[in-house]
């Protein structure tokens, strides 16, 4: 079971050497749990609470596949929070996680936002449920504080109720706090022209296994990228409000681990192949180096950019999604893994293994977060979350054999899953490689995402 740690890490601690004092702690043991799904009963307003700065929490999330447990790694101080500052309180719900900032002081919730993560994960393994432990190193950011808060994470039931799962109290003004910038050497590039990075999606793309040597080459990638990215619907038609940067930083070995190959490289992020031990899934398990890397420009959405010509890649909510950049397909890992990193988008394919149990991912009976699959619960059309983009007339379920490629229903099959799951139309970028486009269910979501990073009104 998870452990609730609320302070104890800290408390211990003299109040004036590092984060929170007795004072904080009390405050957020008062707290209720479970934590109802309410919103707080006014918007906050960005000025009155927050800074222009940004406030990096970094954490290890560790344990097996039973039992879960964050601690504290550091705090860390960026120059520039360049998210949204209308939507202080994330509208949408979506993540296994959430992660909540309440002002110290009033208890009052002045920021919101839903993850996931790659640790959930790994939970549903074989080598989790062996009862391995492990750790991986995620990171929350958020605004700078113009006051003592608490942070708070709060885990995802079964059914789909929040639960607090660890809380730390941070004091913007303690000297602990790292301001160290690590790799401030490496440069960034703009890659399209747009609006200030309150008013945009600013996507950072961070290569990995670029050589000194490969630098051309890491030129003509990042650009390459870019300009697919925004030359792709649902993007093409919101370029306006999406702003596009590099990093040009560089690993000591070109290419990328493959440990099913026997090939370990030393690159920047340490990012492999076989993650899970699976053939095809690529990420950074170890993601504080990529945070480092990505403080240096303003980012709502991380790309990593895999120099290898090698089919993978993966996608966590919130938090990264890597591509490789020289495999035939590489255009549609980089435009699919990004629908998963920015609007938690589910994979609508169920006809390939993963190394996860697909029950503890989707438990029977339970209806999915994710903004594009359905347990259609009980068979009634309200319970298909995209219900309003259906046609009266469409029958549910919707037999694939009959529809047309742009007909909205509920077609079984979606989240790995063959039966008890739906998806919203025959074919979707979340579903095959390939050229097919996002459905109207995906690019309605993608779109959302634009605008809230943009500071713009959502339709959650
Ligand atoms: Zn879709």
């Amino acid at each position: 079971m998870m452990h609730s740690r609320r302070f104890r890490l800290l408390r211990s601690l003299c109040c004036c050497a590092l984060l929170a004092g007795p004072g904080l702690a009390s405050d957020a043991a008062a707290a209720p749990a479970p934590v109802s799904s309410g919103s707080a009963p006014a918007k906050p307003v960005y000025a009155e609470w927050f800074t222009d700065e940004a406030m990096r929490v970094d954490l290890f999330h560790a344990g097996s596949g039973s039992a879960e447990d964050y601690s504290l790694d550091e705090v860390v101080w960026e120059p520039l929070w360049p998210g949204t500052r209308v939507h202080l309180i994330d509208p949408f719900g979506f993540g296994t996680w959430r992660f909540r900032v309440v002002d110290a002081a009033s208890s009052r919730e002045i920021f919101r936002q839903g993850y996931a993560t790659l640790f959930d994960e790994w939970q549903g393994t074989a080598e989790a449920q062996a009862g391995v432990s492990r750790s991986m190193s995620e990171s929350v950011r958020f605004p700078w504080p113009r006051k003592p808060v608490v942070v708070h994470l709060d885990k995802r039931q079964r059914d789909g109720s929040f639960r607090p799962a660890f809380s730390l109290g941070v004091d913007p003004s303690s000297h602990q706090i790292s301001r160290a910038r690590p790799f401030a050497s490496f440069r960034t590039v703009e890659l399209n022209p747009g609006p200030p990075p309150d008013k945009a999606l600013d996507v950072l793309i961070v290569p990995e296994g670029y050589a000194r040597e490969d630098e051309a080459k890491l030129q003509r990638d990042l650009r390459r990228f870019a300009r697919v990215f925004l030359e792709y619907e649902p993007w093409k038609s919101q370029q306006a409000h999406i702003r596009f940067r590099g990093v040009e930083s560089f690993s000591l070995e070109s290419g990328v681990s493959e440990p099913r190959k026997g090939l370990h490289r030393d690159t920047i992020l340490g990012s492999s192949f076989n993650t899970f031990d699976s053939e095809r899934y690529l990420t950074v398990v170890h993601t504080k180096r990529l945070r480092q890397i990505a403080s240096l420009a303003p980012y709502d959405a991380l790309f990593v950019m895999v120099n290898s010509g090698r089919y993978g890649g993966g996608g966590v909510y919130n938090q990264w999604s890597v591509f490789v950049s020289d495999n035939e397909y590489d255009d549609y890992v980089m435009l699919h893994e990004f629908g998963h990193h920015i609007a938690g988008l589910a994979d609508e394919y169920y006809d390939s293994a993963i190394s996860n149990d697909e029950d503890l991912m989707y438990p029977p009976g339970v209806e999915p977060w994710e903004a594009n699959i359905t347990a259609f619960l009980g068979r009634r059309r309200e319970s298909v979350k995209w219900h309003g983009l259906i046609r009266p007339d469409t029958p549910l379920p919707t037999e694939e054999k009959t529809a047309a490629a742009d007909l909205v229903g509920a077609f079984e099959g979606a989240g790995y899953k063959a039966k008890g799951l739906f998806r919203p139309q025959k074919d979707c970028k979340m579903f095959h490689k390939g050229l097919v486009g996002f459905c109207a269910v995906c690019s309605r979501a993608l779109q959302n995402m634009v605008r809230y990073h943009a500071g713009q009104e959502v339709q959650p």
